[in-house]
């Protein structure tokens, strides 16, 4: 099956984008196994018969280290990854261990998309503060990113639906019909 992953520092939103994600589509059955062995564990949500969203361990504010470590294996096997999606927090914007992830992308040359959490949480003026600063790093320090950027919030589910169309997308699970 074809995969995405999706990584961020803890506390980023991310159990709360992909449970977001899923609520909206209560007819796929999802199913939910663990890597084995390790301590920090991925957890693989395999999406019906689609796909599957690789939920790797948030990073801490210490330790991108570790966590380059642990998830290192799987992004340079990366069988099927078809894309990574980095949760960037749009109240903060992008942190130092954001920097060393998207660092981490880049040399291992995966492709990768940018989204913005909690964008119910933040000022309009404060958000578009946080998205010209993140379209400006992009543009000057990134070969892998996707130029835009998604936005969303997992409590007023804005910017959701819109994920969910981009993640069927690169699995190939939205073909277009071929002009004969
Ligand atoms: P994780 O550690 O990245 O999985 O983060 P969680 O999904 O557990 O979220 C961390 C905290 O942020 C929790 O208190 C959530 O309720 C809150 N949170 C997550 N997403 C949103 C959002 O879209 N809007 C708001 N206002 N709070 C959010």
């Amino acid at each position: 099956l074809p995969q995405v992953c999706f990584i961020g520092r803890s506390n980023v939103g991310k159990s709360s984008l992909i449970r977001a994600l899923f609520s909206l589509s209560p007819e796929v059955e999802v199913r939910v196994s663990k890597t084995p062995g390790h301590t920090k564990k991925m957890n693989f949500f395999k999406v019906g018969k689609y796909f599957t969203l690789v939920d790797m361990p948030g990073y801490g504010y210490r330790a991108p280290k570790d966590f380059v470590e642990m998830v290192e294996a799987y992004l340079q096997e990366r069988h099927n990854l078809k894309r990574t999606f980095l949760l960037v927090d749009g109240v903060v914007g992008i942190q130092k261990t954001d920097q060393i992830a998207v660092e981490m992308l880049e040399e291992f040359g995966i492709p990768y998309v940018m989204v913005l959490t909690k964008i119910d949480r933040a000022s309009k003026g404060l958000l578009l503060k946080n998205v010209l600063k993140i379209q400006e790093f992009v543009k000057e320090k990134t070969q892998g990113c996707f130029p835009q950027l998604f936005l969303v919030s997992s409590v007023e589910f804005s910017g959701v639906h819109l994920l969910r169309c981009f993640v069927a997308h690169v699995t190939g699970n939205l073909p277009t019909v071929e002009a004969s």
